[in-house]
């Protein structure tokens, strides 16, 4: 049976990981906390104590993590995956970490006989759960070929944006546009609020107007009602993003990334606040009065 390595069973990652078990295949998971994994275990997915034991005669291995810092101590870590992964194997970055950092780990990895493509996703963790993430993958045509059985389980539509690395320079540049978004929203619903218009029909036509992109039509609704239940985005992890494509936009752009920056300040406040809770709750920062 086809062996994959599952690691990072967050938001995200649980879903994910799952697919691989209704796929058929052997998974073996890590997570740095436990707990997270003990309904797949009951549903046949074997624990491992560390990245390095999940990924012990792996024929892929994929990560799900938070970032670039948890990307390096899974793949390269002390008991990291890359110490037993098989000569040859597959090592799927689904997390979306900087561009330097998918450039780095593809030149190490590839240092150790091993073949590493981005492959962040699009999604929601109901995408993820559910087989219909969009991969944004960056790799040779021929790893891709190779990989395209592991992706399958977890994606209906697959973008290949070219060369290692293209994947998420594409990710990033969407999720920077996302945070300008979402960011300009919350401003434009808190004035909205404060000049005393009618806030259901504001909504409605946020949602239905020439603005309505697929970030305002989600977050117009739960910002006006202050409804952030269901499927999240952190803050922490929207910062994150948002710093990472601003340092990207840096190193190719003329000039400095204005809105780019504006929307990673917006992003440090609402993590310092609130890391853990929705992205759209900076509606709540935005709309305190003076
Ligand atoms: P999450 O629920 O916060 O999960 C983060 C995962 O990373 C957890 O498994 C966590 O382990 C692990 N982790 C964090 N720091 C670590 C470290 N130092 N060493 C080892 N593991 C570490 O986040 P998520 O929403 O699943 O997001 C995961 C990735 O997908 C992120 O890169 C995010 O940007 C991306 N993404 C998220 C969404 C979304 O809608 N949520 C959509 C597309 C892409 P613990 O469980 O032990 O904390």
């Amino acid at each position: 049976m086809t062996k994959v390595a599952f690691i990072g069973l967050g938001r995200m990652g649980h879903g994910m990981a799952g697919r691989y078990l209704d796929a058929g295949f052997s998974v073996a998971v890590w997570n740095r906390s436990k707990a997270k994994a003990e309904d797949l275990i009951a549903r046949g997915a074997n624990w491992a104590s560390s990245p390095a034991e999940a990924a012990d005669g792996a024929d892929a291995v994929v990560t799900m993590v938070a970032d670039d810092g948890a990307s390096r101590a899974v793949w390269l870590g002390e008991n990291g995956a890359a110490a037993t992964m098989k000569a040859g194997s597959l090592a799927i970055e689904c997390s979306t970490v900087s561009h330097q950092h998918a450039l780095d780990m593809a030149r190490e990895l590839r240092g150790r006989g091993l073949t590493y493509i981005d492959c962040p996703v699009t999604g929601l963790p109901q995408a993820a759960a559910s087989g219909k993430l969009t991969l944004l993958v960056g790799a040779d045509a021929a790893d891709l070929d190779r990989a395209r059985p592991y992706l399958a389980p977890i994606g209906d539509v697959v973008r290949h944006f070219g060369a290692v690395g293209t994947g998420t320079v594409f990710k990033l540049i969407n999720n920077l546009m996302g945070a300008v978004q979402i960011a300009s929203l919350a401003e434009g619903v808190a004035m909205a609020e404060q000049a005393g218009l009618d806030m259901n029909l504001v909504a409605d036509a946020l949602a239905t107007g020439a603005v309505a992109s697929p970030q305002v039509i989600r977050h117009s609704k739960r910002m006006v009602a202050r409804d952030f239940s269901g499927a999240s985005f952190t803050a922490a992890l929207r910062h994150k993003d948002a710093a990472y494509a601003v340092a990207l936009a840096e190193s190719l752009l003329a000039g400095p990334p204005l809105l780019g920056r504006a929307a990673v300040e917006a992003y440090a406040r609402a993590k310092t606040e609130m890391p853990d809770d929705d992205e759209g709750r900076m509606i709540e920062i935005v709309s305190r009065r003076k």
